[in-house]
């Protein structure tokens, strides 16, 4: 069942039942105020006999019933009868005895009595009076509300079948109004496919549970579609750049080998061969550096990293690497609160990203020193690694974090255009951002920007 049809159903359910409660409830006050205003009457006929019973001497022996047609109209099938202590009934002769012994006996014992006696009602009330005690026992039908209430039965009846279909066709309209942005997600996610992960789904305006919704599909969109170009990244790349080196020193040593050469000759082969093999050597290491990242990006779990403590340890490698002080590690105002240093990463894939622009910075504007400068505060966390290299023209900015991309005039400096990528792909994997600052002939500055876990 749709949840559409199953939301109206349990709307008109629960407000149908709640219709019902308040129908039946008066119901039953009405019904009770009708049997209460009945046994009333009769209790007011009573009284009026007891009245006329002790002016009897006075009167005729039918004034009572004479008297009661003027004041008081007449109850279906009424009948009042008035017994002395002997259980003689006065005025009416001919049925002398109308209510057994033992009910005339209870009523002097209890004072007074109601009930009902198939479709009669019953009252019957014991008088004590100097003149004598008596006993009244007044019965006749409640045609009239037993109508009214028949009428206020199949009134409940029809005012419950228009409300409750009502109710359950306001329900559906509700439920698809509410469901209609689902209908549309629905057909969205229908079209996306391995082959075009970067589609999205259009977001919906109010900020309800749907956005939440939407908005967590499309980041895990995002996720797997990096991941996925990572991994299509690694296959089609990973031939094509082990085969050119190959290719070239298979083609060096025909050629050398296709007659005697002189030393020299043989040595420039060599050296030849040893710079293909170290570029050999440089790509497998970036392939097998994307496949490692490749492997932590499917399953990063993110925990909270320390981003100063982190600096510290690179601050430790480059200066075993390079020599104490050619990372020039500058920190800002630091916050007091930790959590402000703090941020959502996978500690060695953060790592791998900041060595990557700080091993670029000393490679390209070698043997110059680089600046690293530390800041958080104000939500955010920033890390900028500038050098005194070349710098990177305006065309070249955003090239540069494509797979394999390598600015031409760096030729001659070893690498293999794959780290600047993977730095982007780990930067937006933990939500953070990269720009890059240079006026494209001195100096190029990497600005690197994540949210602090306790914003
Ligand atoms: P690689 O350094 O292995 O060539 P990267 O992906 O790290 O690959 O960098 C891509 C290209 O961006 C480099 O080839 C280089 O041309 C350019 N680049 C990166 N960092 C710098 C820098 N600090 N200064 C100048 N150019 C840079």
């Amino acid at each position: 069942m749709k949840i559409k049809t199953r939301l109206s159903l349990y709307f008109t359910l629960i407000s149908s039942g709640a219709l019902l409660l308040v129908l039946v409830s008066i119901y039953i006050a009405v019904f009770s105020f009708f049997t209460a205003d009945f046994y009333k009457r009769l209790t007011d006929r009573t009284n009026l006999a007891s009245q006329l019973y002790l002016k009897a001497d006075e009167l005729a022996a039918d004034s009572m019933i004479q008297v009661q047609q003027k004041y008081l109209e007449k109850l279906p099938d009424e009948i009042i009868r008035i017994y002395d202590d002997n259980n003689i009934s006065a005025f009416d002769m001919k049925h002398n005895i109308y209510w057994s012994k033992d009910i005339i006996n209870q009523v002097r014992k209890e004072g007074s009595i109601q009930y009902e006696d198939g479709k009669k009602k019953v009252v019957g009330h014991y008088y004590h009076d100097n003149q004598g005690n008596f006993v009244i026992l007044a019965s006749a039908v409640d045609k009239g509300s037993t109508r009214r209430m028949v009428k206020l039965g199949q009134l409940t009846g029809i005012l419950f079948i228009i409300f409750g279909t009502g109710l359950f066709f306001a329900g559906r309209m509700f439920a698809q109004k509410a469901l209609s942005p689902v209908d549309k997600i629905v057909t969205e996610i229908r079209s996306i496919r391995s082959s075009n992960l970067h589609l999205r789904v259009g977001q919906v305006k109010s900020k309800d549970e749907i956005y939440e919704l939407i908005d967590n599909f499309n980041r895990l969109l995002e996720h797997l579609q990096n991941a996925f170009e990572l991994q299509q990244t690694f296959v089609a790349n990973a031939s094509h750049e082990l085969r050119t080196p190959l290719t070239s020193i298979m083609g060096e040593v025909d050629v050398a080998l296709d007659k005697p050469r002189d030393a020299k000759e043989y040595e420039r082969v060599l050296r030849s061969i040893a710079a293909d093999g170290s570029h050999l050597q440089e790509t497998i290491t970036s392939l097998m550096e994307l496949a490692q990242v490749d492997l932590h990006y499917t399953q990063a779990i993110l925990s909270p990293v320390r981003v100063d403590e982190l600096i510290w340890e690179l601050d430790e490698y480059w200066a075993v690497k390079k020599g104490p002080g050619m990372l020039k590690v500058q920190f800002g105002d630091m916050p007091e609160d930790q959590e402000l240093l703090t941020i959502s990463a996978h500690k060695s894939m953060l790592y791998i990203a900041l060595n990557n622009i700080i091993d670029n910075a000393f490679k390209y504007s070698a043997p110059q020193p680089v600046t690293l400068n530390f800041e958080a505060g104000a939500g955010t966390v920033k890390v900028s690694v500038a050098d005194q290299g070349p710098g990177i023209s305006e065309a070249d900015k955003a090239k540069i974090f494509r797979p394999f991309y390598r600015v031409n005039k760096d030729r001659s400096i070893s690498g293999s255009g794959i780290g600047l990528y993977i730095t982007g792909k780990i930067i937006e994997l933990f939500g953070g951002s990269i720009q890059v600052l240079s006026n494209g002939f001195k100096g190029s500055t990497f600005i690197i920007e994540f949210a602090a876990r306790n914003r």
